[in-house]
């Protein structure tokens, strides 16, 4: 995780901790409010750096054995190698899991980059990146309730584990 000069950056162990006194804190120090509402809008293509939905071997392994499938075959069925590692394939702009209601096909075993959306560090560093790669398009971010300041940094640490 990284941040600008005056911005107060965890290390690894302090992540769900207040920053010291005196210190800027990150800017969503009083909670996001978020419900997602189910668009579907997360799961498909939207822009550089958000076309892969990452998913390691015990993930992978999961779904596979999910749909009654040896990974391999899963694999061969589903995943693409990617720069970084392998990813989910996609049908058109979207997910191959993506069904037509706009659910995922897949949801109680979908991996970790999707559970933790859209808590992620990258989109986390600052106000803007936020508004532009979440609040921009994702109708749940101001819904629901209020995912206070703890339980985001642990989202974050979990999807960037
Ligand atoms: S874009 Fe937001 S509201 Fe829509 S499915 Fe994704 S997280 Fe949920
Ligand atoms: S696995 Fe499910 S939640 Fe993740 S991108 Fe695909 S359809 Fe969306």
């Amino acid at each position: 995780m990284t941040g600008n000069d005056d911005e107060w950056v965890p290390v690894d162990g302090e992540l769900d901790e207040l920053p010291p006194s005196g210190d800027t804190p990150p800017w969503y120090v009083d909670g996001i409010r978020f419900e997602c509402s189910a668009c579907g809008k997360c799961c498909r293509n939207h822009g550089d750096g958000y076309a892969y939905v990452y998913a390691d071997k015990a993930e992978r392994t999961a779904m596979a054995e999910s749909f009654g499938m040896t990974r391999k075959a899963f694999d061969d069925k589903y995943t693409e190698r990617v720069p970084g590692g392998r990813s989910l394939v996609s049908k058109g702009d979207a997910c191959v899991f993506l069904n037509d209601k706009n659910q995922c096909g897949i949801y109680e075993h979908r991996p970790r980059q999707c559970k933790t959306w859209p808590f992620w560090p990258e989109l986390l560093e600052d106000r803007d990146t936020w508004d532009e790669d979440v609040a921009s398009f994702c109708p749940g971010v101001g819904e629901g309730p209020l995912h206070d300041f703890a339980t985001i940094r642990r989202t974050a640490r979990e999807a960037g584990s």
